[in-house]
C-alpha cells in the first residue's frame, strides 16, 4: 500500500471542498450587477473581495494538484531544494510542502 495513499485522500476531499466553494464564488462574481448605482457600489465592493477569495482558492488547488502529481509520481515527501527527505509531521501539518523545514527558511 502506497504509504501517501491517506494523504492523497485528503487532498481529494479539500480539493473537491474548493471546487465547490471556488464554483459558487465564481457564479457570485458573474452576476449581473444590479440598476441602482448605489447598490452597485457595494457590489462592485464585494466583487473586489470575491476576487482575492477566488485568487486564494485557485492557489491552494494548484498547491495541492501538484502534491498529488508528487504523490502519483513517487517524488512526494522529498524536498525539492535539498532531495531529503522531508519530517512527516512537517507533512502532515502542511500536505502541500515542497520544501523541508530548513530549506522553506
Ligand atoms: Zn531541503
Amino acid at each position: 500500500m502506497n504509504q501517501h495513499e491517506e494523504i492523497a485522500r485528503t487532498l481529494n476531499t479539500r480539493l473537491a471542498e474548493l471546487q465547490r466553494h471556488l464554483s459558487k464564488v465564481d457564479a457570485e462574481l458573474h452576476k449581473r450587477l444590479s440598476a441602482n448605482s448605489e447598490d452597485q457600489a457595494i457590489e462592485l465592493e464585494n466583487r473586489d473581495t470575491l476576487e482575492v477569495i477566488e485568487q486564494s482558492d485557485i492557489r491552494e488547488i494548484r498547491q495541492i494538484q501538484a502534491a498529488l502529481t508528487r504523490i502519483a509520481d513517487g517524488t512526494y515527501g522529498t524536498c525539492a531544494k535539498c532531495g531529503r527527505p522531508i519530517d512527516p509531521k512537517r507533512l502532515k501539518a502542511l500536505p502541500t510542502a515542497v520544501t523541508c523545514i530548513s530549506c522553506s527558511a
